[in-house]
């Protein structure tokens, strides 16, 4: 699959939609999920371009990996006490948007996986 310069959350990278902003920096946005599956439901994304998590993972380096994962903890505990982290890697798993993204979930009780 090559990265589709024209998917909904590139869009929301350059501004070019809106959407409800939870933090930006220079490397990683986080807005609310449109269609929120918990009472906190937010997507937080690299801005660097990757179609999923496997292709985030084998195209950055150590240190935006770590710089990345650790904002998302930052950006959750901000939010919520306690939460899930969910990311869809590839069509079966559910993934619709293909630029990768964590969904950070929270403020209710969740059922065993
Ligand atoms: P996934 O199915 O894991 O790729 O997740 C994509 C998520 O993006 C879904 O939970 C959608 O509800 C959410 N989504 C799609 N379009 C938007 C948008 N414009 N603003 C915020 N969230 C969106």
């Amino acid at each position: 699959m090559i990265y589709d310069k024209n998917n909904v959350f590139a869009k929301i990278i350059r501004g070019e939609i809106p959407c409800n902003k939870v933090y930006e920096d220079e490397d990683l946005i986080a807005f609310h999920d449109i269609n929120p599956a918990a009472p906190i439901h937010i997507l937080a994304l690299p801005k660097k371009s990757s179609i999923n998590y496997s292709d985030f993972i084998t195209s950055s380096s150590s240190a935006e990996i770590s710089r990345f994962f650790t904002k998302v903890n930052q950006i959750a505990m901000s939010n919520t006490q306690d939460f899930r982290l969910v990311t869809n890697c590839g069509i079966e798993s559910g993934q619709s948007v293909f630029h990768f993204h964590v969904h950070i979930l929270g403020g209710k009780k969740f059922k065993d996986l």
